[in-house]
């Protein structure tokens, strides 16, 4: 057999396959978008997954209840699953714990449904300008006014008045400059968007305003939120207690003691971890350079507040 009829052979071959329809069918739903799964919190309360982010949603026939959307690729599968629960897709209020796109991506179809979004003042900013991307070195697109969040605030805490107590605040600069918290204090579940990382390495975003200062003080104020009933919901990973947000931020502060104190001999981050700033901890790191290398970054924004000998 000669190179010609191999090919001829090979093409033959692909012209004449033909899917049988229920295979067919089970192609297109694979490449669909795939269904955000169910995961139980507590009652009236479930966390979706699989959409970017997850999503909190209080389930309720007055209307449901979310914080944070997804990414925007999975709002058709998010929006219909949101249609199988009790309050039937009507979601009245949407939060943004912060700007990112795995967070926003739903903004404009719930903002186009009139939902109120609320987020601080810097998402709001940030998602109604064009702002550059360090790390992948390109500015992300501004959101149509639509999407853009209608109820912020810079500081302090909130309540959201209604049938049940909402309340919400600033986590200032725990992993960008526009991270919030929102505490169903009735239900006793907190949502702490990426100010907690359960599961994956904690992510500073140093160029959007996040570093480790800011990070141990957010889950300090997670803590005092917090009991030991308290269902926790990060932007990922699982539902956790107090027990695991307590031993994630005793981690948090022995980095960001030991990290101040090496800086404080002039240590780029490769110079750290080689002289043991993860030695010991309660977890391990996928990727500990760029954790570091991050975290090193956000320090350089707060020297003049850290020590009169940091140059
Ligand atoms: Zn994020």
């Amino acid at each position: 057999m000669n190179r010609r009829s191999i090919l001829k052979g090979a093409l033959g071959g692909v012209v004449g396959l033909t899917l049988p329809p229920f295979a067919r069918d089970a192609f297109a739903q694979a490449s669909a978008q795939a269904s955000p799964a169910i995961v139980p919190v507590s009652d009236g309360f479930v966390m979706l997954t699989g959409a970017g982010g997850n999503i909190l949603l209080r389930t309720a026939s007055a209307g449901q209840v979310l914080v944070d959307g997804g990414a925007a690729a999975s709002t058709d599968a998010v929006l219909k699953r949101l249609r199988e629960l009790p309050g039937a897709g009507r979601v009245t209020t949407l939060f943004n714990t912060h700007w990112h796109q795995d967070q926003v991506g739903g903004n404009l179809a719930f903002g186009r449904s009139e939902a109120t979004i609320i987020a601080h003042e810097k998402t709001r900013a940030r998602l109604a300008t064009d702002y550059y991307l360090q790390d992948e070195d390109r500015y992300e697109k501004a959101l149509p006014a639509a999407a853009h969040p209608t109820v912020t605030f810079f500081t302090g805490d909130q309540t959201l008045a209604g049938d049940e107590r909402i309340e919400y605040g600033h986590l200032l600069e725990a992993h960008t400059d526009g991270d919030i918290y929102v505490f169903f204090r009735d239900a006793n579940v907190l949502a702490a968007g990426d100010a907690i990382s359960p599961l994956k390495d904690p992510t500073l975003d140093w160029f959007g305003g996040g570093w480790l200062g800011g990070r141990v003080d957010a889950q300090e104020k997670l803590l005092k939120l917090s009991n030991a009933q308290t269902r926790i919901v990060p932007s990922y990973g699982p539902i956790v207690g107090r027990a695991e947000l307590q031993a994630e931020f005793d981690m948090t502060r022995v980095l960001f003691d030991r990290m101040l104190d090496l800086l404080r001999k002039g240590m780029s981050a490769q110079d750290m971890l080689d002289a043991g700033l993860m030695k010991d901890l309660s977890r391990t790191f996928r990727d500990p350079f760029r954790f570091t290398y991050d975290a090193h970054k956000g320090y350089w924004a707060h020297h003049n507040s850290l020590a009169p000998d940091v140059l």
